[in-house]
């Protein structure tokens, strides 16, 4: 493989990209070089399993056992240790579900599970355990859970998410928000994603030519979209010439990333991150402590430190370039801010 490997995941489509995602944890070994003996906890979960696209792995270090990218993707043995205080719906989403795929916590936002799939799976994944099942899968089958946001005024803004709302494809999700944008109090629709961050090349001429239509079109929505980028190596030239794309079809881009113990648990890290999210035109927008998830508590750093961290980036950068440091608690009527 080697050198052409590079060259051929230019050149591929994102749905080919996503077929030829790495799922052995074989395979991810021998593209990184590393034995099975220099990661004794590694295990596979088969309900929850690796899933990891080629353009990441090119972005992690050959033979380091302790990348911040794989560990992000690693599934390890601790996984199956039952921890006290972490469970299968951390941030209580079964008690906010209001009609089929619609999750509806805050007053003025609505947030639509658009599917389960997504182009990578993260360990520490809160929805790790969801059960997407039950979530529409067609477009028709959005009809109930649209006119549950067309009878409720106070909606100003409905969140794609999943899942990764990206993995959809164009068609299945522009009409989708076609039909969001169709609704008049929805003043703004935003995107939760992780795909252009994992394959890139999903920012493909056909999204952003319909990105285009919905912010030019006379209704004129604001589209925001939420990257998920968790450490500074993740961001390549691949991904900032999508964030380029992005930009210039004014589409408002923020960041929310996780506090994740041996990732990016240092003020250097962070640093690194805020710093290469602000200078390609990211606003970081959440830092979230780790939601409790079952499987996740070898991810979980002190609260104190996440505090410590934010206060470190308060001093050094500009403010905009510092992140809300949060938490979610299930019943709270926002997310709440520690610092
Ligand atoms: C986090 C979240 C939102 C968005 O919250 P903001 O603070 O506006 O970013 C909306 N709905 C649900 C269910 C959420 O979990
Ligand atoms: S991309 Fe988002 S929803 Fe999908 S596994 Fe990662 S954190 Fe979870």
């Amino acid at each position: 493989m080697g050198s052409d490997r590079h060259i051929e995941s230019i050149a591929v489509t994102w749905q080919e990209s996503l077929r030829r995602a790495v799922r052995s944890v074989e395979e991810l070994l021998t593209l990184l070089s590393l034995t099975r003996e220099q990661l004794p906890e590694l295990d596979s979960n088969p309900n929850f399993p690796l899933l990891v696209p080629r353009e990441y792995i090119e972005r992690m270090e050959k033979s380091d056992s302790c990348d911040p990218l794989l560990l992000q993707v690693l599934p390890l043995a601790q996984e199956n240790a039952q921890v006290t205080g972490f469970g299968f719906d951390p941030v209580g989403d079964g008690l906010s579900a209001r009609s089929a795929g619609v999750l509806h916590k805050y007053q003025s936002r609505a947030l639509l599970i658009a599917t389960g799939l997504c182009a990578v799976h993260c360990r520490y994944c809160f929805r790790r355990h969801y059960p997407y099942e039950d979530s529409p899968t067609s477009l028709s089958q959005w009809d109930d859970s649209l006119r549950y946001i067309q009878d409720h005024r106070a909606i100003e803004e409905v969140i794609l998410s999943g899942g990764d709302p990206l993995s959809l494809g164009n068609a299945k999700l522009f009409g989708l928000i076609n039909r969001i944008s169709s609704i008049e109090h929805v003043s703004r629709i935003r995107i939760h994603t992780r795909f252009p961050v994992m394959i890139p090349n999903r920012i493909d001429a056909d999204f952003i030519e319909q990105l285009e239509a919905i912010v030019g079109a006379e209704s004129s929505k604001s589209i925001y979209m939420v990257l998920h980028v968790n450490h500074a190596n993740e961001i390549d030239r691949p991904l900032m010439q999508a964030i380029a794309k992005l930009r210039r079809s004014s589409v408002v881009l923020l960041n929310q990333a996780v506090l994740l113990r041996g990732v990016n648990d240092t003020l250097e890290a962070q640093k690194d991150l805020c710093r290469k999210l602000a200078d390609s035109g990211v606003i970081p927008y959440y830092l979230h402590q780790l939601d409790r998830v079952a499987g996740a508590a070898h991810y979980e750093c002190d609260e104190s430190l996440g505090e410590a961290l934010v206060a470190g980036l308060r001093r050094e950068l500009s403010g905009y370039a510092v992140p809300r440091f949060v938490k979610e608690t299930a019943g709270e009527l926002s997310k709440t801010l520690i610092l």
